[in-house]
């Protein structure tokens, strides 16, 4: 019997978990990649609940392990940077959680270890799709033709392939947050925690240590002006008038980000779909249902999508559209748990005015107390399930 083959659009998180389990699968796998060469770089991501164990069956959880940031635990800090309280660190959970590991590094991990034969293509992307009966056709921007038997769709949360052929069912929900991102050089003022501040007018920092000897800091602020259609410069000079007087480290952070290659600007959204599949075309991670930091866990939920639509596809290699319900049947669970944000969250995490950092203030002190540590690790768990992973027939058994 001539192998499937599927085509993934992404080689990130969920695109190389893909290739990793359905090559293992017996598929034959391409993966289109629109940067010229893999992506290193990215933020922290950590691993956690049934992504633990998607990891143990790669055989990859020392390797990624030994990635780890460097990050021991997590304080909220005041605007002369004194700890104000510290949260529950040691073990799975906690906001520093055992796995911690930057996006690029653990993305490398994977392509690092993907079974022999994973075809990839960097520098495109597709142009078109047409959904015949028996079989997917691709064509790409860079004028090649491929024919596959499933499309993964795994752009991230800007897809754009998705936008053209699910547009109808994408509800695109701006949670009214704007984040940015870079690499910052450290100084002897750092520490290897998370230091977490924030300021009136619902103003995030954010330093966290990384493995390369730089920080990475991230400025995250709520109810912010529409940036898109902005360039660079623009962008950071909004962000730096709306930091005006936030105090804490937050005329370093702008003054680095100025010249930082690596800055990264945008509005957190969240993307709910309706189907996550249709015919031959299926979505894998943040593109089909990206949850966002606020809600947490999209690095885990990308590793694990990756797994349980291989496994539902080596156990009904006749039926796609059985496979693909399976998958989608699975996995959803886990991801309306994680996009169901409480109410009231916004104004927790951003406080606007001295009442609310007042009120944030003495429950940050509760959550960090002895008495409610056990509670409070309980509030980062994600990907956490009772379903068990479904079986993968691996092509080689
Ligand atoms: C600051 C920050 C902190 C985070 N913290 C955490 C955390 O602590 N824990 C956690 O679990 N998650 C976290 N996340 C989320 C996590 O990074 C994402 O959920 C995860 O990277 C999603 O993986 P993905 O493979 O679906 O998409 P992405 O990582 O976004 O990758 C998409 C890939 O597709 C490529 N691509 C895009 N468009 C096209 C196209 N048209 N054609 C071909 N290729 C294309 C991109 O170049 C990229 O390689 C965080 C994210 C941010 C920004």
């Amino acid at each position: 019997m001539p192998e499937s083959h599927v085509v993934i659009s992404g080689a990130s998180i969920a695109g190389l978990s893909a290739a990793f389990w359905l090559r293992r699968a017996g598929w034959r796998v391409t993966v289109i990649e629109r940067a010229n060469a893999f992506r290193d770089g990215g933020q922290n991501v950590d691993v956690r609940g049934i992504a633990r164990e998607v990891l143990t069956r790669m055989g990859l959880f020392d390797a990624v392990k030994a990635q780890n940031t460097t990050e021991m635990g997590t304080v909220l800090v005041t605007s002369t940077g004194k700890v104000r309280a510290e949260l529950p660190f040691g073990g799975e959970d906690g906001a520093t959680a055992e796995l911690e590991v930057l996006r690029g590094d653990f993305a490398r991990t994977i392509l690092d270890h993907l079974p022999d034969g994973v075809e990839f293509i960097y520098g495109d992307t597709i142009a078109e799709v047409s959904d015949v009966f028996d079989a997917v056709d691709i064509s790409t921007v860079g004028g090649l033709s491929l024919r596959a038997d499933l499309l993964v769709i795994a752009e991230g949360v800007r897809s754009a392939t998705r936008d053209r052929l699910f547009g109808d069912v994408v509800d695109q929900k701006e949670l009214g947050v704007n984040m940015v991102f870079g690499t910052i050089p450290r100084t002897p003022t750092d520490d290897n925690r998370w230091r977490w501040y924030n300021a009136i007018g619902g103003r995030q920092i954010h330093l966290r240590p990384d493995n390369y000897g730089t920080i990475r800091a991230i400025l995250a602020y709520s109810r912010g002006e529409d940036l898109k259609g902005l360039d660079r410069a623009g962008a950071l000079s909004v962000v730096r008038a709306r930091y005006q007087n936030a105090g804490w480290e937050a005329s370093r952070i702008l003054d680095a980000f100025d010249t930082s290659d690596d800055v990264y600007i945008d509005q957190l959204t969240q993307v709910r779909m309706s189907t996550w599949h249709r015919g031959r075309v299926v979505m894998a991670g943040d593109a089909g249902w990206c949850v966002t930091p606020m809600g947490g866990g999209g690095a885990s939920l990308a590793l694990t999508s990756g797994y349980v639509l291989a496994a539902y596809l080596s156990t009904n290699p006749h039926d796609l559209e059985t496979a693909l319900t399976s998958y989608e049947k699975w996995l959803r669970p886990l991801v309306d748990d994680v996009q169901s944000l409480p109410r009231g969250l916004q104004y927790f995490a951003y406080p606007q005015t001295r009442l609310g950092l007042a009120a944030r203030g003495v429950v940050d002190k509760v959550i960090a107390s002895r008495l409610f540590r056990p509670i409070a690790a309980k509030l980062t768990r994600v990907a956490e399930t009772k379903q068990v992973l479904p079986a993968l027939r691996d092509a080689d058994e």
